[in-house]
């Protein structure tokens, strides 16, 4: 159909070593595709420690995680690559002509010869509710994310957790919600001093609520949630009448679907060979985290060796006809044309 985007490289995910990819891919005249289901670029570098030095990356001494995505995002704007972000790759078929295609769960078609898995422990996706009765009412009244804000207008709400996603969505939904508690399981919060202040501004108001404990239970009828128990840490059990509840209990990683590609796994990592990082399948290779083989090491680093070694026989599948030569950054004016400096 006409709204399949067709390109020379699909990545999956982009963390440090999905973006340095499109560097080495663009070198050799490849056009990439990225697909994350994260809200932003940068994998674990930009959603687990922005704010953290790095102190291994070759001849950068030291900087942080964002920094470091900062300048790779530097390092592969002449090369303009596409970022399809929210999006989790789910659906990989091969095409009758060989090349692959890619459906993601927004319902992108993205079809291209190679397809580079840079997933590093798999998706970023939300922690859920550890109770057997969650499932059914998510989606119409337990949620992990916000989408749109409108849909929680009027609204008695309920919000779990203590980070900075709980706390500004407390601050957000509270002024056109019907009713706002707050639940966390202790009285220390790990969001930015000012979010937590204005919090409890709010509740000395007695425009919220602050309830400490866990959430014990769900009740309510179909998928609509009526009431939660809270149970506190000295054993008592409030219960709180609310018809919406928003969980924000951070992310974990999961492999999801890729795990169904057939793929040749090797405990939830997928072995390729370390002349080219293809995998058992042609023209789908892993690189980074995601990836093992004999004295594999999760370093950014490798992840960026694997990528430049991954793009020469990536090449040879986008271009069959074309002789891939050689060539140094410093001294190929066709290079530097590529990266706009000549
Ligand atoms: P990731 O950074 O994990 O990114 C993978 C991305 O793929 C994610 O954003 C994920 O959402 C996405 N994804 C996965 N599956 C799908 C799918 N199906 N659809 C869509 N998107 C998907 N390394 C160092 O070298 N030096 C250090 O000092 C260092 N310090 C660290 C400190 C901490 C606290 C942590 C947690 C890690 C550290 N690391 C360090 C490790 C380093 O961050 C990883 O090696 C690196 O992030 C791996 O990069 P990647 O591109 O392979 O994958």
């Amino acid at each position: 159909s006409e709204d399949v985007i067709r390109t020379d490289m699909i990545i999956i995910g982009a963390g440090p070593c999905g973006l340095f990819a499109v560097f080495e891919a663009g070198l050799l005249g490849m056009k990439c595709h990225l697909v994350d289901n994260l809200d932003k670029i940068g994998g674990q570098c930009a959603e687990l420690y922005p704010d953290k030095p790095i102190y291994d990356i070759p001849a950068v001494p030291r900087c942080t995680g964002q920094e470091l995505v900062d300048r790779l995002m530097e390092q592969i704007r002449p090369f303009e690559p596409a970022f399809h972000l929210k999006e989790q790759a789910s659906d990989l078929r091969r095409l009758e002509d060989g090349r692959w295609r890619l459906e993601t769960d927004a319902g992108t078609v993205l079809e291209a010869p190679v397809v580079v898995i840079a997933a590093g422990a798999g998706s970023f996706v939300p922690r859920r509710l550890p109770l057997p009765e969650a499932e059914r009412f998510e989606g119409t009244s337990l949620f992990y994310a916000v989408r749109k804000m409108d849909q929680f207008r009027g609204r008695n709400i309920l919000i779990a957790g203590g980070g900075d996603s709980a706390l500004d969505w407390v601050l957000n939904l509270q002024p056109i919600a019907a009713g706002m508690t707050l639940v966390h399981r202790r009285d220390e919060f790990r969001a930015a001093p000012d979010s937590v202040e204005k919090m409890r501004r709010l509740v000395a108001e007695g425009r919220m609520r602050l309830v400490i404990g866990q959430i014990s239970a769900l009740d309510g009828e179909g998928d609509r949630i009526r009431s939660v128990t809270i149970k506190g840490t000295d054993g008592t059990s409030t219960l709180v009448p609310c018809d919406t509840v928003l969980a924000f209990y951070g992310l974990k990683m999961e492999l999801g679907p890729i795990a169904g590609w057939g793929l040749n796994l090797d405990r939830n990592l997928i072995a390729v060979d370390t002349a080219a990082f293809e995998t058992n399948q042609p023209g789908i290779f892993a690189i980074g985290d995601i990836c093992t083989y004999p004295g594999k090491l999760k370093l950014i680093l490798s992840g960026f060796h694997e990528a430049a070694l991954m793009c020469q026989k990536a090449f040879k599948y986008c271009f069959p006809e074309q002789k891939l030569i050689f060539r140094y950054t410093t001294s190929s004016t066709d290079l530097q044309k590529k990266l706009g400096v000549a």
